[in-house]
């Protein structure tokens, strides 16, 4: 494959073949490719707001929010907009150039509390930054008036595999996640799909799961990559750690095979240090998660935090990323761009 041509039509037993290479020809391939196709220098720093936390009748095996496991985190109501508002203000001071709002909901309703959130949409849309929202599955109805609102980008993880799907959530299923994502894909919003690894899945499931997003025409103009964060009371609290290597090869693989997405470094960072991370931005990685707060998302998913962020990248020669950069081919527009000058 060229540096710069864009493939959809990539078979399971390619995507192997490039995964399973030697790890150091592996890295030197994907970055290669990221040096085509972004600028090397530049990570993009997003700040992950978790607006309605716990409480939540799905079953994802993993999270500390699901009302089915005892985490310790109580369910809470939608978060006050003032404070929203200042979080979004704090991190934006911090370089952070994406804002991205979490619910422990199943599905949207059409109710008060998705009004409230498409003010929010509004309001933080209004600070200049890119609004990303991951609220569970959504109507194309209900994903227009998100657009309407500002919304630069809706996340819907797809997990894992098809195949292992079902040993992760049982409420719904594969195909409720990509029904969501196709309603989506008929708005101009961009988005964001991907995975968690050490969920007890095989390679063929990672595998699996950077086919299914890799065949996708256009590709997600975003890719988060998570390592699993094993929470005490989930029915995956005791999961095999997951090593650097495996976690590299997953993030070089998505770089090569999907060349402008920018990949996510997401959950699980903390587990990495500082050497694993730059080899991870080596690859391809272009993106993190970091807070003031030393949480990714409720109390027990913990994040690294803006300044040794900030030390990090300085040390590492790179810079936070401009907000409305997304690589990818379709939406590269930024959201009601005047409202931003
Ligand atoms: N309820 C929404 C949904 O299911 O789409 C929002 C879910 S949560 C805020 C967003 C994503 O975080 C999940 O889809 C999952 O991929 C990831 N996540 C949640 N808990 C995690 C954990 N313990 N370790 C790693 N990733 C996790
Ligand atoms: Fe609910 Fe989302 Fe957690 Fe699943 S991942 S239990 S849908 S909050």
């Amino acid at each position: 494959m060229s540096a710069s041509s864009l493939r959809y039509d990539w078979t399971r037993e390619e995507i192997r073949a490039i995964h399973d290479a030697s790890a150091l020809e592996l890295v030197y391939r994907a970055a290669t490719i990221h040096r085509a196709h972004h600028d090397p220098r530049e990570v993009q720093v997003c700040r992950l707001i978790s607006i309605k936390t716990g409480g939540c009748p799905e079953d994802c095996g993993y999270c500390s929010q699901s009302a089915r496991y005892a985490t310790g985190v109580a369910a809470q109501p939608l978060m006050d907009k003032a404070e929203v508002i200042a979080i979004a203000e704090r991190a934006k001071s911090n370089g952070v150039s994406r804002v991205c709002m979490g619910a422990a909901w199943r599905s949207v309703r059409d109710d008060a509390q998705f009004e409230a959130v498409l003010d929010l949409v509004r309001s933080v849309n209004a600070l200049g930054v890119e609004v990303c929202c991951t609220l569970g599955m959504l109507t194309e109805a209900q994903a227009r008036r998100l657009e309407e609102a500002g919304l630069y980008a809706y996340n819907h993880n797809l997990d894992t595999s098809r195949e292992y799907y079902r040993q992760v959530t049982t409420t719904r299923s594969y195909d409720d996640r990509l029904e969501t994502l196709a309603n989506v894909r008929k708005t101009g919003v961009t988005l964001c799909a991907g995975g968690i690894l050490g969920l007890g899945e095989s390679v063929d499931d990672r595998i699996g799961l950077l086919h299914t997003l890799a065949t996708m025409q256009p590709h997600p103009e975003s890719v988060p990559v998570n390592i699993l964060t094993r929470v005490p009371g989930t029915p995956l609290a005791s999961q095999a750690d997951v090593s650097l290597w495996e976690t590299l090869r997953v993030i070089a693989t998505a770089r090569i095979i999907m060349p402008r997405s920018v990949i996510r470094l997401s959950a699980g960072r903390t587990q990495l240090s500082e050497e694993a991370q730059a080899l991870c931005f080596l690859a391809g990685a272009n993106s993190i998660f970091s807070s003031d707060a030393k949480m990714m998302l409720t109390k027990v998913s913990p994040t690294n935090d803006y300044d040794e962020d900030a030390r990090l990248l300085a040390m590492l020669g790179l810079h936070p990323r401009s907000p409305f950069k997304e690589g990818c081919a379709v939406n590269a527009e930024p959201r009601a761009a005047a409202t931003h000058a």
